[in-house]
């Protein structure tokens, strides 16, 4: 019964999902992906992890650190010489990939490596993206993550001069980029307005190229904006909020450029390294 789901996968797909095949590392389109939506089995359609639970471990293939309740069954595998688990979906039995504990790349300390033949990206149909600069990014992923509404955040770089910039070149402040957060939103629960209100409430955005003892055009105020609709909303939001402060704003309103996401180990920091807030 259950061979049903499988008939309809070509030859690759039908090697993994049946046949307990792995696809080389570095190939699958999932592997570098990172976009606001979920993951559905390839061969049943059963919904398997959220892309908020995505991270870059850097082997090659997708990874997760949590799956959605139910999605997912476990098996013990001692093929290759090595005590590992397999884990299969839990609707068609189809074979996904294998779990990992102990590695400490994330908060929830659990790797499910799982090929990209065996999931189908489905995206969040009614999100929408806003990226802001508000000074070291650790603390403001952190903020916004905290709000209803928001689905996704991810730290990177944006609006400076080179391409795939690390944290050490940013760092040293001659890319030009800022440090970032990314947000997708659900403008039926939180407007774009409630996401400024939080980004002025969570740095000082009357100093230049600064925030506190962080120097650096990295660490610039800036809303990169995504539509017309937000750069207007931005621009009248600075000009409501001014008399609210003594110095004029110098935030930047200007519009997106390519986000280049971090390192793994800057995503989610503060909550990876349970850092209370008041530590940063
Ligand atoms: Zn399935």
């Amino acid at each position: 019964m259950k061979h049903n789901f499988f008939e309809h996968l070509n030859k690759e797909e039908y090697e993994i999902l049946a046949n307990k095949g792995t696809e080389a590392p570095f190939t699958g389109e999932y592997n570098d992906h990172y976009e606001p939506g979920f993951f559905v089995c390839r061969a049943c359609s059963n919904k398997l992890y959220e892309s908020k639970t995505k991270f870059n471990s850097g082997c090659g293939w997708p990874s997760f650190d949590d799956e959605i309740e139910g999605a997912i069954v476990r098996y013990e595998d001692n093929s290759l010489g090595r005590r590992r688990t397999e884990i299969c979906c839990s609707k068609c039995d189809g074979h996904l990939g294998h779990v990992f504990h102990g590695e400490k790349i994330t908060e929830k300390d659990t790797r499910h490596c799982v090929n990209s033949l065996s999931i189908k990206f489905v995206p969040y149909k009614n999100l929408q993206i806003a990226t802001f600069g508000a000074g070291c990014f650790w603390k403001v992923q952190y903020v916004f993550s905290q709000l209803l509404g928001v689905y996704d955040t991810q730290s990177g770089y944006m609006g400076g001069d080179s391409i795939n910039p690390s944290y050490e070149e940013v760092c040293k402040g001659n890319t030009n980029h800022a440090e970032v957060v990314q947000v997708a939103y659900n403008p039926k629960e939180v407007s774009f307005k409630d996401l400024l209100t939080t980004f002025w409430d969570n740095h000082n955005p009357t100093t230049l190229n600064r925030q506190g003892n962080d120097i650096g055009t990295q660490y610039r105020s800036a809303i990169f904006y995504h539509s017309d609709s937000q750069k207007k909303i931005a621009i009248e939001h600075k000009n409501d909020i001014q008399n609210k402060f003594n110095s004029p704003i110098v935030t930047e309103i200007i519009a997106k450029e390519k986000f280049y996401r971090a390192e793994e180990y800057h995503q989610q920091y503060i909550s990876k390294n349970n850092l209370g807030l008041c530590d940063v």
